[in-house]
């Protein structure tokens, strides 16, 4: 089955509110082997609203309404549902009686207003909320001669949690065929979107029952895959299948295949080989440094390091020769070793990071263009430096180095 969420409010129509209901929501649904398929976001409009409903009701199985079911003018859900069902509103004595109940533990007076709270669809079953005044509603029926299932609840986060988990989640798995979602994530680091396509597209496309979405960051690919079986099993094997194949095809490239970050894989493997790491950064401004202090722990194998911005600081902290970077310049492939190998000397590390780039947008030469970035790691047995030029602003570039500078941390290791 597959499922539309609509979240109703006008406010999250401005920038300053956003829908995290639905998320939360589709969590929900895809554990219970619902698909959601479309989210509408409307604002407080009975019209808006009413069409969103119908088109919702002809699309998909199951309809759920976040929000608008308050006591204020712009609370117009149920109305609006109804109108979508051509059902009739009816107002429930015992809610009405409850909500007075509930005034009054509270001595407040109760206007006229909150009475539209007790406004029931003909033949929905009331959601109580145990945590705010409007109850949900849960109506099944025809609509246009197909079986649907609609659910309105209220906006509130956390009473819209606790309702749906306490009142929803075991009558609509009464509903549902038994079905279970699996999910993997693979996490690929420093390799072009197009390129990591190229190569796993042949073997994703010979897998359509997996619902496969690549997303691209800084330096870092995510693939998400999603598949559905009679049981958790029998799906998970499915999508594990192909993460074999996949991982087999991208190699040293994959990092991750159960969700952990590059930090917790440079962790993991730095402790295992009782190794420590120090890291001298120039354009990424310690970036690096804060990354890999992001894991609890880290003090066991991050020693330190140094911002070396000015040439005299690059010379004083991390012992880079002032003649270096008079001859070949503070971005360069030997300004970068000495930085790695200078730190590494200085803080009695394992491993020793140099960073030096032109993050940009200002600063760049024909010959140092922004995004040119040298990342060296120096080692035991010498140092090693990679160039690269990174697209995008000031932010992205850093992201991308210091990925970069992890990234030839774990394939040191591995
Ligand atoms: P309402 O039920 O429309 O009166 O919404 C009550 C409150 O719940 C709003 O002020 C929002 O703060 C919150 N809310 C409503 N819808 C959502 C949503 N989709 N995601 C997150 N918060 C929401
Ligand atoms: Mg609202």
């Amino acid at each position: 089955m597959n499922a539309e969420i609509i979240a109703i409010g006008s406010e999250l129509l401005t920038p300053f509110r956003q829908d995290t209901n639905s998320l939360y929501l589709t969590e929900k649904l895809n554990q219970l082997g619902v698909e959601v398929i479309f989210k509408t976001i409307v604002g407080d409009s009975r019209e808006h609203l009413t069409g969103a409903a119908s088109l919702a009701l002809l699309r998909t199985d199951i309809v759920i309404f976040i929000g608008g079911l308050g006591p204020t003018e712009d609370d117009l859900t149920r109305e609006a549902v109804a109108d979508a069902l051509q059902l009739e509103l009816r107002r429930d004595p015992e809610i009405v009686a409850s909500l007075e109940r509930r005034f009054a533990a509270r001595r407040y007076k109760m206007t006229a207003n909150n009475s539209k709270q007790a406004d029931v669809i003909a033949g929905a079953t009331v959601l109580a909320n145990a945590n705010g005044s409007a109850p949900g509603q849960w109506l099944t029926g025809k609509y246009e001669d197909k079986e649907k299932i609609i659910i309105l609840l209220p906006g509130p986060p956390h009473e819209l949690a606790a309702l749906f988990e306490e009142q929803c989640i075991d009558r609509l798995r009464a509903k549902l065929p038994a079905q279970s979602i699996a999910t993997r994530v693979l996490k690929i680091a420093m390799i072009a979107e197009s390129q990591c396509d190229a190569r796993i597209a042949p073997i994703y496309k010979r897998y359509p029952d997996v619902q496969t979405t690549i997303l691209a960051g800084a330096g870092e690919i995510q693939v998400h895959l999603q598949t559905r079986g009679a049981s958790l099993e029998v799906a998970q094997k499915r999508v594990d299948q192909l993460v074999e194949e996949l991982e087999e095809e991208l190699d040293e490239f994959v990092y991750s295949d159960n969700g952990d970050s590059l930090e917790q894989i440079v962790s993991y493997y730095l402790q295992m080989r009782n190794s420590t790491v120090a890291a001298a950064e120039s354009c990424t401004g310690g970036l690096l440094a804060e990354r890999l202090t992001s894991i609890s722990g880290s003090s066991r194998y991050f020693l330190g390091g140094a911002v070396v911005y000015s040439n005299e600081v690059k010379t004083k902290f991390a012992g880079v020769p002032a003649e270096l970077i008079e001859k070949h310049g503070a971005v360069s492939r030997e300004v970068a070793m000495a930085l790695a190998e200078g730190i590494r000397e200085r803080c009695g590390a394992t491993f020793g990071i140099g960073i030096t780039g032109v993050a940009g947008p200002t600063g760049g030469s024909v010959e140092k263009p922004v995004g040119l970035v040298f990342h060296a790691l120096a080692g035991e047995r010498g140092t090693e430096v990679v160039q690269r030029n990174f697209p995008g602003d000031r932010q992205r570039v850093r992201w991308f180095a210091t990925t970069q500078a992890l990234d030839m941390v774990r394939r040191k290791l591995m």
